[in-house]
């Protein structure tokens, strides 16, 4: 097959706070094990992401401060990209939408729509203080939610049950500052013609085959109420609406969601000029033989189902009004929404009050990083809703890596190292030699498949699988009786053993690129294996101001999804372990630190 080019489009983390396991559970994981597969299958990758950094929590936590919006995005930008670094998830650029080539990218899509129509004028009944007489931007009003009763949702959205709102869809409204209710008045705003999208949405969600049926069925169902959408926001932070008479204005944005899906565009963009080949995005959004994946929790469905789709087609000229493409040319629509269910944590424990997260960063202080991913793939909440526990966790740490994985490669490798000093040379095979090696060759294939789909649980599942057939071979063949008896036959099943673990660290390197590495190491190679992501400090391609930035160089890495057969005569030394085993006290100490937290 040749080789395909794949964009992963990975959730934008939104700069309110540090992230929770479950968040990285929905959008950070999976999008990375995928962009690991294909990379190592020989397929051209981006992967792309940033920080969603405008909106009205950003606002609400800025006045609670005291301080500027901005200083909320610096400094929660740099928490998320610490921590995704930290779990080893290899975009090729993670960024921020407060960037200048994201203004003018979502600027221009807005143009774009508005060219062909898809984007129209309306007055609307906008919020004043009656006390001031002055705009009351969304920020500032709260009420009772129309659909389910939540009695603190915002002017733009509901926080308890996720529907995009309208202030004047409020029951009750109230200013936040001073509790008085607002008079509404005439106020002017863009929308998005989501009906003109109709047909045209039905039509591509029926080509749509290997959706998960839940997000299929999903998207499917928004199309029965499709309404004109607010484009734009009485708000002060965010992307200006790029019209005379509206640019200037510091009381109107671009909504913050209709900005933020842009953002796998524009950063899109903004690696391409980083690399100097300011077209080098186009491989990924405008070729026949491109694939674009969307990769999130499954609260964010409808903007990446219906609002960006709508967005996209409305930019190429293809909705129910026709028109043409903006400057940048038509851009491919998703081909797939790869959306995740929730990952409660120790819900049933905490079910009685608010829910208990655990953040990404006080869990990578004290476990490793492969430990969270490994959990995540093999029992998190791919299809439906998950409970991460202590318990669970600590089970599958030292049951399954520990003694399962981690167990395979040190006896494997300390067998060898103690008894060869290096990779020992195969002598002729018995059946048990060829019915492993095999099986370990011919799981690429099986779990290469299952990875395409997007089915990850079942991969790592099969994965581990393949790990269990080489422990039982090994226990079976019990290299260690043969020392003094037969040090040819010995010799043998060591070779296969060390095979067998060398396929095993191919087919977990999506899962588990830290450890991977690790046993590549152990197994004598001195090269990068499975790269690492890394931070790099850049400034603002427009006007220089300075922020941190994910990138990699994942080209260079040696990881490819075959057997490859490892060199005899190969040093090893004797192995420290890959995993920690933890100890029972844990999860005690752990929930003790939940019940302080609440
Ligand atoms: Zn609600």
């Amino acid at each position: 097959m040749s080789p395909r080019s794949i964009l992963t489009a990975v959730a934008w983390p939104y700069a309110n706070g540090p992230r929770h396991i479950g968040h990285v559970s929905g959008f950070g994981v999976p999008s990375d094990v995928f962009s690991r597969y294909h990379r190592m299958a020989g397929n051209r990758v981006l992967m792309v992401s940033g920080t969603d950094e405008h909106g009205t929590p950003i606002t609400v936590a800025a006045d609670a401060e005291g301080v500027h919006p901005r200083e909320i995005a610096d400094r929660n930008n740099r928490i998320i990209v610490d921590d995704l670094v930290a779990l080893g998830l290899s975009y090729d650029l993670f960024t921020r939408t407060s960037t200048v080539n994201h203004h003018e990218v979502s600027q221009e899509i807005f143009l774009g729509l508005l060219k062909n129509g898809y984007v129209f004028p309306k007055t609307t009944l906008g919020a004043i203080s009656p006390s001031t007489g002055r705009t009351l931007p969304d920020r500032y009003i709260e009420g009772t939610c129309p659909i389910c009763g939540y009695d603190s949702a915002r002017g733009d959205q509901c926080d308890n049950c996720g529907n995009q709102l309208d202030p004047t869809d409020l029951i009750n409204p109230r200013s936040k500052i001073n509790g008085e209710t607002p008079i509404f008045v005439e106020s002017e705003h863009y929308f998005l013609d989501l009906p003109a999208f109709a047909d045209a949405l039905g039509d591509w969600l029926a080509t749509r085959k290997s959706w998960r049926p839940n997000v299929l069925n999903f998207s499917r169902n928004l199309l029965h109420d499709l309404k004109p959408r607010g484009y734009t926001r009485d708000i002060d932070w965010g992307v200006r609406v790029p019209l005379d008479g509206w640019r200037d204005r510091d009381d109107k944005r671009i909504y913050v969601w209709f900005d933020a899906v842009v953002g796998y565009l524009s950063a899109s963009i903004e690696w391409a000029r980083r690399r100097g080949e300011p077209d080098a995005w186009r491989e990924f959004w405008q070729g026949p033989d491109t694939d674009a994946y969307y990769f999130m929790g499954k609260d964010n469905i409808v903007f990446h189902a219906q609002i960006w789709p709508a967005q996209l087609l409305g930019y190429n000229g293809q909705g129910a009004k026709g028109g043409t493409p903006g400057s940048y040319g038509a851009l491919n629509l998703p081909n797939e929404v790869v959306s995740s269910e929730f990952l409660t944590q120790e819900g049933k424990k905490f079910s009685s009050s608010r829910s208990v997260v655990i953040h990404v960063r006080d869990f990578l202080s004290r476990y490793d990083p492969d430990a969270l991913r490994y959990f995540i793939a093999v029992a998190g909440p791919e299809t439906q809703d998950t409970d991460f526990t202590w318990a669970e966790f600590r089970r599958r740490n030292n049951d399954e890596l520990v003694a399962g994985w981690g167990n395979l490669v040190n006896r494997s490798i300390s067998l060898t190292a103690r008894n060869f000093g290096a990779i020992p040379a195969a002598g002729e095979l018995t059946a048990a030699d060829r019915g492993l090696l095999e099986s370990t060759s011919g799981a690429f294939a099986r779990i290469g498949d299952l990875l395409v789909r997007s089915r990850q649980k079942a991969a790592a599942t099969e994965s581990m699988r393949v790990v269990a057939e080489a422990n039982k071979y090994l226990s079976d063949e019990a290299p260690w009786k043969l020392r003094e008896t037969d040090r040819e036959r010995m010799a043998t099943v060591l070779h296969v053993a060390l095979q067998a673990v060398d396929d095993c660290k191919a087919l977990l390197t999506p899962f588990l690129p830290h450890s991977a590495q690790t046993v590549h190491e152990l197994l004598g190679g001195r090269e990068t294996w499975s790269a690492a992501p890394q931070i790099e400090e850049v400034k603002d391609l427009d006007d220089g101001s300075p922020y941190p930035i994910i990138t990699g160089d994942y080209t260079k890495q040696l990881a490819t999804w075959n057997s490859t057969p490892i060199t005899p005569g190969t040093p090893l030394a004797a192995p420290t372990p890959v995993f920690k085993k933890l100890d029972d006290s844990i999860v005690d100490e752990e929930l003790a630190r939940l019940a302080a937290d609440r």
